[in-house]
């Protein structure tokens, strides 16, 4: 008889945004005359940059004439055209990262999800509590123990490790999904060196990098002296550069990252992850490889900030709204992301009825995102700034 996979079995049901949507349309179909204001959205709404549209355009031709035409790509790690491009952004944001530790990837979320493959099952799992679902959820389907690090009102929504707990992978997501806090660098050295003391992995989710404003807040972890011995980094353009549909990411496992097989052989996981690509992963399309080649040149680099500076203005509103109506939250100045506080001792859920109700502007209830999220809520700053202005209006008629 056929098994399944068991662990699946412990997963939380995936109700988060499928209630959302079940409220919603409960809602408008009560209250067809009243416009909703959707604050909620965690994908972005900009259109991609014109330079990456032309480079897809130019490469799709390529493709269609015989002596251009291109179809595996040999190393599977992503043409070295991109890996040179993200180099060399990696230089921009003060981090010095070789194009042989880069693989391309078709975003984010799929690295974040398979990198569990390479690490034994009885590695013990650190997170921070809330957290982006994928590193739960992926380490559940594989059994893990998972440990949660808080990050609470008290730690401004930063956990910090405890040199009493040990872990072997940490997962770690600056610009944090959804609490919008970011890790200084002192405080990404702390985790950095807690790794090392415990021999461990950290997996650094850097999918916002592009939103950090304050100087003291790394764009990467290889900011941070002794990363490279223990830190894979994912990043992705789906944030910094409007391909949540075009699907286009990177992740960094540096040459010095080693690790010690059961049998005492020291190896670099860089070789180990490579195989398990070479097995399982066919490459990202060219035309996106060149769409994201142009993203990093100095005409896509500047077109994306337009974009980019046109959500923070959005968050700005947003975090200076509710500093105005005394309702507290973290994020909003390195983060699309707004944590705010329900006022009123509510529980998540319920405030976001309430939102509904009263100002029809709808948001994520934290709790969707971890047991510390109860009494929180996620806004973001992925829709128009009209909308975003009225959306503000509203809080404010209804909280001042
Ligand atoms: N990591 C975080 C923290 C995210 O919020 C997201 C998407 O929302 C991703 C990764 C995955 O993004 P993508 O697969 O589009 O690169």
């Amino acid at each position: 008889m056929i098994h399944i996979n068991e662990n699946f079995l412990t997963l939380e049901k995936n109700y988060l945004f499928i209630e959302i949507a079940k409220r919603i349309k409960t809602y408008m179909a009560a209250n067809p005359e009243k416009p909703i204001i959707r604050m909620g959205i965690g994908d972005v709404t900009l259109p991609i940059a014109p330079a990456a549209v032309e480079a897809m355009k130019k490469a799709a031709d390529e493709l269609g004439v015989k002596e251009t035409f291109r179809g595996y790509e040999d190393s599977g790690a992503g043409y070295d055209f991109l890996r040179n491009a993200v180099s060399g952004y990696y230089k921009k944001l003060g981090a010095d990262v070789s194009p042989d530790d880069i693989r391309i990837n078709d975003g984010a979320k799929s690295d974040c999800g398979n990198i569990v493959d390479i690490f034994g099952n009885d590695n013990t799992v650190m997170l921070t509590d809330p957290s982006y679902p994928v590193y739960v959820d992926s380490n559940r389907m594989s059994g893990r123990n998972i440990l949660f690090a808080d990050s609470n009102e008290e730690n401004g929504f930063a956990a910090m490790p405890d040199n009493n707990v040990h872990a072997d992978i940490i997962y770690l997501c600056s610009p944090n999904n959804p609490t919008g806090s970011a890790y200084t660098r002192d405080q990404l050295k702390e985790w950095v060196d807690y790794a090392q003391e415990n021999e461990a992995v950290i997996i650094f989710d850097s999918a916002y990098e592009a939103f950090i404003s304050e100087p003291d807040v790394p764009r990467s972890i290889y900011c941070i002296e002794g990363a490279k011995k223990c830190a894979i980094e994912m990043c992705s353009l789906s944030k910094t550069a409007g391909f949540t549909g075009v699907r286009c990411g990177y992740t960094v496992i540096p040459g010095e990252l080693t690790v010690k097989t059961d049998s005492g052989d020291v190896i670099k996981l860089a070789d180990i992850w490579a195989r398990r690509q070479g097995t399982k992963f066919n490459g990202v399309s060219y035309p996106v490889q060149r769409a994201a080649e142009a993203v990093f040149s100095d005409e896509g680099l500047a077109q994306i900030r337009v974009n980019i500076d046109y959500y923070r203005r959005n968050a700005m509103l947003i975090a200076d709204t509710l500093t105005e109506l005394g309702i507290d939250f973290t994020g909003g100045k390195n983060s699309p992301y707004i944590w705010l506080k329900c006022p009123h001792d509510m529980e998540s859920w319920e405030f976001f009825d309430y939102l509904l109700n009263e100002i029809q502007v709808v948001g994520t209830p934290g709790a969707g995102f971890g047991r510390n999220g109860k009494n929180w809520f996620r806004l973001t700053a992925f829709n128009s700034y009209e909308n975003t202005s009225e959306a503000m209006d509203r809080f404010k008629k209804l909280f001042i």
